[in-house]
């Protein structure tokens, strides 16, 4: 089969052996395997990085002793693997697992080797695309804020605009609240206005903090979500929420930010909560978000076959775009 390697800003196919089901690990046949932003560090790194990729979906193509999937069967393929024992694993929330099973294949190719339980099946009324998009492009959004309790009542500000803050958008969105977006790339913010984003800033051009507060009557909003990994961006989703508000984080940013229990925490009232990744336990409301918000698929904005697997991670690095989709089987 044909699998994906990166390296040196550069993206091209190899020849590996296609994998083989083994007890509960099926093989799934990719139909079509989004870029995520953490996939870019092995683009831009020196050296070849083999086996990226972890979102996701396909069709059953063999199996072994699997009783719950039959091949021909449309799922969800997870990121990583999980003891299936654990806590974690046992709440749905696997990838907090501790003795993750070696063997897990990266996604960038044309078949995956998968535990079942790691498999969701799909309805039949969703297409590979748009269900690709319940990885990285839903799932930490949708933790977040759910999480956050995010309602028609509220105001919220998303900053980094992303896939996954464009995600964010269109959940919060489909949630009833209003949105005001932030990103300084002119081609995001005119995907989130047209997702339904009330407002779009260039924080290059705009004090947000005093729009945000001039616009709430000097209180903040009720929510901010940061899914920029930009230290500036986490401190302004601090300082924009109001008293008992919540902040929540899904960029990645391995560094830290300035936080001050009693000025931040204590005499505010306010909440930090974060997500990483995806979980068994968003399937079902993603899959009733796709069903139920159209805009959804603008979500999408750009879709390669195999062979232009360069010119689909060269795009994304551009950053003008929302998620770009690999069609492993495509031309
Ligand atoms: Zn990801
Ligand atoms: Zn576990």
């Amino acid at each position: 089969m044909k699998r994906v390697v990166l390296g040196g800003q550069r993206a091209w196919l190899e020849d590996v052996p296609d994998p083989t089901p083994e007890g509960e690990w099926v093989v799934v046949k990719m139909h079509s395997s989004p870029i995520c932003g953490s996939d870019m560090h092995g683009y831009h790194a020196d050296g070849d990085h083999h086996g990226g990729g972890h979102e996701g979906v396909g069709e059953v193509a063999a199996v072994d002793t699997a009783h719950r999937l039959k091949v021909g069967d449309r799922v969800l393929v997870n990121p990583a693997s999980g003891c299936g024992e654990c806590w974690r694993c046992r709440s749905g929330n696997y990838i907090h697992c501790r003795s993750m099973p070696p063997g897990s294949g990266g996604h960038f190719a044309q078949y995956v080797r998968k535990q079942e339980w790691l498999c969701p099946k799909l309805p039949d009324d969703i297409g590979y695309d748009l269900a690709s998009l319940m990885g990285c492009g839903l799932s930490p959004a949708y933790q977040a804020l759910t999480r956050m309790g995010v309602s028609a009542f509220h105001s919220l500000l998303v900053t980094g605009l992303g896939p996954v803050g464009l995600g964010a958008v269109a959940l919060a969105k489909f949630l009833g609240a209003e949105v005001i977006a932030v990103d300084p790339e002119p081609w995001r913010r005119e995907r989130a206005l047209l997702i339904g984003a009330e407002e779009a800033l260039d924080p290059t051009e705009v004090d947000v903090l005093q729009f945000v507060r001039d616009r709430t009557g000097g209180e903040g909003v009720h929510r901010a979500l940061d899914a920029s990994g930009k230290p500036d961006a986490e401190r302004l989703c601090i300082d924009a929420v109001r008293a008992l508000g919540k902040v929540g984080f899904i960029g990645e940013n391995p560094n830290t930010i300035e936080y001050g229990p009693s000025n931040d925490g204590i005499r505010r009232g306010i909440e930090i909560i974060a997500a990483w990744h995806q979980n068994l336990t968003s399937v079902d409301d993603l899959i009733t978000f796709l069903r139920r918000f159209p805009r959804a698929a603008k979500l999408i904005s750009h879709t390669f076959g195999f062979s232009q697997v360069n010119e689909a991670f060269a795009t994304f690095a551009g950053r003008q775009s929302a998620k770009v989709v690999l069609r492993p089987w495509g031309n």
